[in-house]
């Protein structure tokens, strides 16, 4: 399965993951609209961590052995046929319990507006089924975040 590889060697805390992150799932996939319209500011999948001098950007892995669907009591945590780890907004309740479980802090509480959710990466699914990379691996302007199969990218990238 295809993911997004972090390669924190690269990464110059731009924040340019983050705001695509938050465009491509905003209803306008705008980035002006969905931070100052929709008031979406806080809910990328992609956190960029900095102590520096290291950067990286944080996302989820899609695990193999998703603690996040083991910990969710409402099945709204799927994995899909093509292997992403699906969060259904709609069937969430709010338990918080893939927060909590997730040991890369990947799966985040969304606390505004009246119902409240978990939400998490999706990999951009719309973008994929439409041939394109997820946005965070477009919107990086260093190769810091690559869309690929294998770890051994990162090793590649570096050398
Ligand atoms: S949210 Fe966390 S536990 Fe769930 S698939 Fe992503 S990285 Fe794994
Ligand atoms: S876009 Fe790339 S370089 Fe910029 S913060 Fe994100 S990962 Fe780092």
């Amino acid at each position: 399965m295809k993911k997004v590889i972090i390669v924190e060697d690269y990464c110059i805390a731009c924040y340019n993951c983050e705001v695509a992150c938050v465009a491509s799932h905003s209803r306008s996939e705008d980035p002006i609209k969905a931070y100052k319209r929709e008031g979406l500011r806080g809910r990328t999948n992609a956190v960029v961590e900095v102590a520096s001098p290291l950067a990286f950007s944080s996302m989820c892995r899609h695990c193999k052995h998703p603690w996040c669907m083991d910990a969710c009591i409402s099945g709204a945590i799927q994995r899909l046929d093509n292997g992403i780890v699906y969060l259904d907004e709609e069937r969430c309740v709010g338990c918080w319990g893939c927060v909590v479980g997730c040991p890369y802090g990947a799966a985040h509480p969304n606390l505004d507006g009246e119902r409240k959710h978990a939400f998490k990466c999706d990999l951009c699914i719309k973008r994929l089924d439409a041939g394109l990379n997820p946005a965070c691996v477009e919107a990086c302007p260093n190769k810091a975040l690559l869309y690929d199969e294998t770890i051994e990218v990162r090793e590649e990238v570096r050398t």
